[in-house]
């Protein structure tokens, strides 16, 4: 076999989620699976949810090592220590450390494909036709779940990768799902999942003028809502009109995007406490927006914590992760590709 075929089969099995080795053994797994017609008889064997803290999905702004800038925050009365570790503090809320969602590698949960009916596992029969749709399309949008996924999933459609493959909802899965499992819908009704703007990351909600995100969503004009001030424009998505595409994803200049893509389950969790304010998310933006409108001096400080932050920890970090890859053009490429370029 030559490299470059090697090259090509290494990256499908990558979009897969499967090392080759796992990828055979989960097509004998799925042969006998589907020869059987068991999915009810496997149900009992779904993995838990593993990711039950919501600790786990937020960065806190730790200062580590770097003595300048740990001096330049003690100066200006921004730290705060928890458990043992310095962090910058979030000026909006006493003693509560400034923490970033997660990059979106690290925040990422499988979503069903367009068209998913509500007794999915059910009714898909592993057949990978979906995945091959959309492999052909050029999207690569879905993989097949491995067994680290569990049994009762293992080898049917996921969508986690928007970063780099969010869904166009071009429907082409739709059409080709033998059994009904993914239906043939109109785009307008698809939902997928609700996406999630980090108002700490996201330049709108700290002084700039960005729309990247709204232009990239095909229902941009009714999901995107928008707050006009001197502090920028800030942009809150819809939840109710949202699809969960994720084309909004890789639009956002923000390394490791400052919008993600969630279950229903965990937006709903997450907008309730968010970032473990004891706030709901839209108490935590009505803050800064009052803050902005009372206290600039504050308001400007917030904004300078996250440029710092932004530009010289998520910034660098990105960066450096891209080199490393020698993939800092994927989401470019990406982009462009889904604009029809
Ligand atoms: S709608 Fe198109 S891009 Fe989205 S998962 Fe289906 S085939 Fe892939
Ligand atoms: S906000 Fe993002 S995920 Fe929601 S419909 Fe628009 S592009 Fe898709
Ligand atoms: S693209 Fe990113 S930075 Fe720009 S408005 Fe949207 S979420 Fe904010």
């Amino acid at each position: 076999m030559n490299s470059r075929r090697r090259t090509e089969l290494s990256r499908r099995s990558e979009r897969c989620g499967l090392t080759r080795r796992e990828f055979l053994q989960a097509g004998i797994l799925v042969a006998a699976a589907a020869a059987v017609s068991t999915p009810r008889l496997v149900a009992g064997f779904e993995a838990p949810p593993s990711l039950d803290n919501n600790d786990s999905y937020y960065e806190p702004f730790l200062l580590e090592g770097d003595e300048d800038r740990i001096a330049y925050y003690e100066a200006l009365g921004f730290v705060v220590e928890e458990n043992g570790k310095k962090c910058v503090a979030n000026p909006l809320l006493p003693n509560k450390c400034m923490v970033y969602t997660k990059p979106y590698r690290d925040d990422r949960f499988p979503l069903l494909p367009p068209g998913a009916t509500e007794d999915f596992y059910r009714r898909c029969i592993r057949c990978g036709l979906c995945y091959f749709a959309c492999s052909y399309m050029g999207y690569h949008a879905i993989r097949l779940a491995s067994l680290r996924e569990g049994l009762h999933k293992l080898g049917s459609p996921a969508v986690d990768n928007m970063i780099t493959y969010p869904c166009t909802l071009c429907m082409e899965c739709t059409k080709v799902c033998p059994t009904g499992a993914l239906k043939e819908i109109p785009k307008e009704d698809v939902k997928m999942g609700i996406a999630l703007i980090d108002p700490d990351l996201c330049w709108a909600w700290n002084s700039g003028d960005c729309k990247s995100c709204a232009k990239a969503c095909p229902f941009g004009s009714e999901v995107f809502e928008f707050t006009f001030n001197e502090w920028g424009v800030h942009t809150r998505v819809n939840a109710d009109k949202c699809k969960g595409c994720g084309l909004c994803v890789p639009a956002c200049p923000i390394g490791g995007s400052a919008i993600h893509v969630l279950p229903l389950d965990e937006y709903e969790r997450r907008i309730r406490n968010y970032k473990n304010t004891g706030m709901s998310y839209d108490d935590y933006l009505r803050l800064i927006l009052e803050t902005e409108r009372n206290d600039p001096f504050k308001a400007t400080w917030r904004a300078a914590i996250n440029t710092d932050y932004i530009q010289n920890v998520r910034g660098i970090e990105e960066e450096k992760i891209a080199t490393e890859l020698g993939a800092s053009d994927i989401n470019v490429t990406s982009v462009r590709r889904h604009k029809g370029d």
